[in-house]
Formats: structure tokens, sequence, C-alpha cells
């Protein structure tokens, strides 16, 4: 049977662009579909306007700390409708580049809503396509509990097209969104409250972290509610939210901001007609081939439920582009040694295990931390103070974790997560020649261990 593709790709996300394109330039006639916007969440929604707005809050600190190298800043004024125009334009230019990418890679762009009709076949705008195998790579959407007033709250995809910066913010949640966007509010100028349900913010994290990241943040301004949740919200005759808590207080405020986690984006897409079957977590399930129950729709990316970040969609993007199409090149993806930043104001870096994680696997752990104010921070009024933090198998001297609170964390644990996977001990760091005068170069010199028992 001839069909009008060989691969059809249901969302033009980082996932899906990445399967389409990979598989187009190995040789396969390919259609992607896109609903809303090319390049998916991150190049919208997610990673790349959210970094520009750190980037953006940032300033603020940077004006301060000028002054203690002699730099008069008279009064900075901030204008956000120019950041969000700034960053608005931004984005057109990567989703023409994303355009472009498809066009060039032969890949033909279906501008619409995709439903499957059957195992083979895909309805877009009214049109019906036939394709050997369809991939479902439609991402995730924001998540609000279902409370009273909940209309009333905005969501990181409203947080990006805001007509104003609100005076005053609620943020509610304690996952890597709630704490960047937390941490942009605050940087711009806005009166923020971080309200988290739990006892401590960023679950999964080193506990070493999360501790540090928390008194950094106060030390910024920022107001930490923990054990902590929004029961009702009220909207008040002069436009402000009233949000009433758990425990009986109530919090007047501008805008009240969740970040408690996405689901599934699975709307319309017709997968009642197929064997493809959702998880207990209702995320689509598939095997270690990205395969679901019905043999022709694979699925990749934020709708699986896995790991929720573009390097892990695209890397699933690239796997599933060989094995159909060039077998020889194929490798499974490799879910250790992931490494993750929050850009939060410090950021985060962390790749392999939490200390918690290690003690849980059977490690017998050695655990080396530094604390330290950096050296771009000594002229100036800032007591900000910089983690860095390595978790050590104390048989094997292994490094099995390595993570960072503080500036450029993200950019600084990227080659650290190369040596934790190349297996890199604790020796080696230590024979490692550091890069003089760094933060980075902590890692290579820690010699104190702590003991967290
Ligand atoms: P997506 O990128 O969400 O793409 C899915 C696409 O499918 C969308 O364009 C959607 O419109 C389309 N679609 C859905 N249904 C249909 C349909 N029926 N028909 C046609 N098209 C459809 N990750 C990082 O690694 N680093 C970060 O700094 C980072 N920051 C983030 C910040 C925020 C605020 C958010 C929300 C996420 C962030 N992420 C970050 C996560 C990252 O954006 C996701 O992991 C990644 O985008 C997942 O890619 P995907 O291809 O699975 O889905
Ligand atoms: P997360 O899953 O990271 O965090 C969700 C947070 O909301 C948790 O603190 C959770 O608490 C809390 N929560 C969940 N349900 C409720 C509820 N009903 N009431 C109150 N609180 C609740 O989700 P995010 O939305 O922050 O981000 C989604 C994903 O996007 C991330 O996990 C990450 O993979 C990706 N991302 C990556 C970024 C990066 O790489 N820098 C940046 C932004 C997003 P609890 O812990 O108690 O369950």
């Amino acid at each position: 049977m001839t069909y009008d593709f060989d691969l059809f790709v249901i969302g033009a996300g980082s996932g899906g662009v990445r399967a389409a394109r990979f598989s187009a330039d190995y040789g396969a006639k390919v259609a992607v579909a896109e609903s809303r916007y090319l390049g998916g969440t991150c190049v919208n929604v997610g990673c790349v306007p959210k970094k520009l707005l750190v980037y953006g809050s940032h300033f603020s600190d940077d004006f301060e700390q000028a002054q203690g190298f002699g730099w008069s800043t008279g009064h900075p004024h901030f204008d956000w409708a120019t950041l969000i125009s700034n960053k608005n334009r931004e984005i057109h230019r990567l989703n023409d580049i994303y355009r472009k990418l498809l066009a060039t890679s032969g890949v033909t762009l279906l501008e619409g809503h995709a439903r499957l009709t059957d195992a083979h076949h895909v309805e877009v705008n009214g049109q019906i396509f036939s394709a050997e195998r369809i991939l479902i790579a439609t991402g995730g959407w924001p998540m609000v509990p279902d409370i009273p007033g909940r209309e009333h709250a905005i969501t990181s995809n409203e947080a990006f097209f805001l007509q104003s910066l609100p005076e005053r913010v609620l943020v509610v949640g304690g996952g890597y969104i709630a704490v960047e966007f937390a941490g942009i509010f605050n940087g711009l100028g806005a009166d923020t409250r971080l309200l988290y349900r739990g006892e401590m913010f960023l679950r999964g994290f080193d506990h070493s972290v999360r501790t540090h990241l928390a008194e950094e943040l106060i030390k910024n301004g920022l107001q930490l509610d923990f054990n902590t949740d929004i029961v009702k919200i009220d909207k008040l005759s002069d436009g402000s939210l009233l949000a009433t808590l758990n425990d009986g207080r109530q919090l007047e405020t501008d805008s009240i901001f969740y970040a408690t986690g996405r689901r599934p984006m699975l709307e319309h897409l017709g997968l009642e007609n197929t064997f493809v079957e959702l998880n207990d977590a209702g995320y689509v399930a598939v095997n270690e081939h990205f395969e679901t129950r019905e043999p022709s729709v694979l699925a990749i990316g934020d709708v699986i439920g896995g790991v929720q970040l573009t390097p892990v969609a695209t890397a699933e993007g690239t796997a599933i582009a060989r094995r159909l199409f060039k077998p020889e090149l194929y490798r499974p993806v490799d879910y250790r040694h992931i490494p993750t930043a929050v850009f939060s104001q410090p950021s985060i870096g962390t790749v392999g295990l939490t200390e918690e994680e290690a003690v849980a696997q059977g490690h017998k752990v050695t655990a080396y931390e530094s604390r330290f104010r950096p050296m771009k921070l000594t002229l100036t009024e800032s007591n900000e103070r910089t983690l860095m933090k390595l978790v050590v198998d104390a048989h094997t001297d292994r490094v099995l974790g390595a993570h960072m609170v503080g500036p450029d964390a993200g950019e600084i644990i990227q080659g650290l997560a190369i040596a934790l996977k190349a297996g890199a001990t604790k020796r080696l760091f230590d024979e490692t020649i550091g890069v003089h005068p760094t933060s980075a170069e902590e890692f290579v010199t820690l010699r104190t261990a702590v003991n967290h028992s």
C-alpha cells in the first residue's frame, strides 16, 4: 500500500521539528502539522522568551552592582512594553527560521489542527492525509487546580503577553516555572510572593541546593510562603484579586500566576479512533522505541510525560528519525546524566544524583561543598553566595552528582555533564587544573567533605 507520507508528525515543537527534519534529511517523505506556533512551547512560550525575561530582570541587580565599580547609573527606568515587543520580534524571527528549516529539508508544513481519523490517517483543515507512521509530538499545557476563581489566574502562557507589569504578584507552585517567574517579577520590581504547598520547594533537587536557593531568594527580597496554598480567588471591585489561603489568611494582589505543572496536549487529537493508550498519569503510553499500542503511531516529548526538557524532546526526535530511516546511526536515548538548569536568580545547575538519591540507591556517599561570595560581588553591596557541591561514591571515588547555585550555573554544569557521563572520579576532578580566577574552578578544588546525616 502506498501512503501520502512515510511519516506524519503532529506538532512542530522541539521534538516534532527534529524528528521531521532529520527524517526528511534521511530521505523520508514527511509532513508536519502545527496548529499554533512554529517551534512549539520552547520557542514561543517557554525556554526562549523565559530566558530573555530573566536577562531583562537581572539588570536591576546589575545597575546596583555597577556602582561598586565606580559607575553612576542615575535612576534606571524599566519599560515592560519595550521588553515584550522586542521579545516578540525575536520570537517571530525564530518562527521564520523554523519555517525555513522545514522547507529546506523538504518537509511539507500543514498549518492547522491535526486529528487522527484512524491508525494511518490524519485530518488537517478538512483534508485527509495517509501516512505509514504517525508521530504524536503535541507537547503539554499548563494545569491550574480546580479552585473557585481559577479563571482569574494566569499561567506562563499569558505572562509572556501581559499588557503591563503587575505591581503585586502571587506565584503559586514550587517547580521550575514558579521559581523562574518569581525571579523575573521580583527582578523587574513587582512585589512578589511565592506560595508553595510543601515544606520546601524544588522537590527532587539536592537538599543543599533547595535550602541555599531559598536563602538567596529571600535576600533578594522575594517573599517565600511554604506549606501554603490558595483555596479561593475573588475579584474585587477595583479589579485587584483577593486570594484566600489554606491557613485562613487573605492576600490582595494584582496578579496570580499558577505554575502547578503541565498536562499532555491531547485535545481533539482523535486518539479514540486508534488503539493508542494513556498511562496512569494520563500521558501517551510508549515503549522504549516510543511506540504506542497502535503499531503505526509513535509519540515523543512532553506528551509522553518523561523528562520534560527541550534537549530531551529533540534527542527523542533524533532517535525516532534514525531508527526508522537511518538505522546504522541509531542509538537509544540515554536518560542518565541529563544536565538541567533552573534560571532562577541566582540560577541552579545540576547533573547526576542528588545526595538523597545516591544514599537511597545504596551508595556510601561523601559530599563536598563550597559556599563563597563570587569575586564579581566583592566590590558591591551584594552578599549573594554561591554553592557548589559534588556527590561522590566513597568506595569507587566516582562523582555521582554535581550541583551549583550561582551565576552561570547552567553554563558551568554543561561541561561537568560530560565528565560525569565519562565516569570521572573525584581524583580526576582534583587533578584537573582550574581556570583562574573563575567560580567554575571551585569544582576542581573542593576539599571539604560535609556530613549531612
Ligand atoms: P512542544 O514544544 O510543546 O510542541 C508541541 C507542538 O504541538 C505545539 O507547537 C502545539 O501547538 C502543537 N500541537 C498540539 N496539538 C496539536 C494538534 N492536534 N495539531 C497540530 N499541532 C498541535 N525546557 C528546557 O529544556 N529549558 C528551559 O529553559 C525550559 N523552559 C521552559 C519554560 C516554560 C515556561 C515552559 C512552559 C517550558 C519550558 N521548558 C524548558 C520545557 C520545554 O519547553 C518542553 O519540554 C519542550 O517544548 C517539549 O517539546 P515537545 O516537542 O514535546 O512539545
Ligand atoms: P513542575 O512539575 O516542575 O512543578 C510543579 C509544581 O507545582 C510543584 O512544586 C508541585 O508541587 C506544584 N503543584 C502541583 N500541583 C499542585 C496543586 N494542585 N496545588 C499546588 N501546587 C501544586 O512544573 P512546572 O509547571 O514548573 O514546569 C513544567 C515542566 O517544564 C518542568 O517540570 C520542567 O520539566 C519544564 N521546565 C523546564 C525549565 C528549565 O529547564 N529551566 C523551565 C521551566 C519548565 P509538589 O512538588 O509538591 O508536587
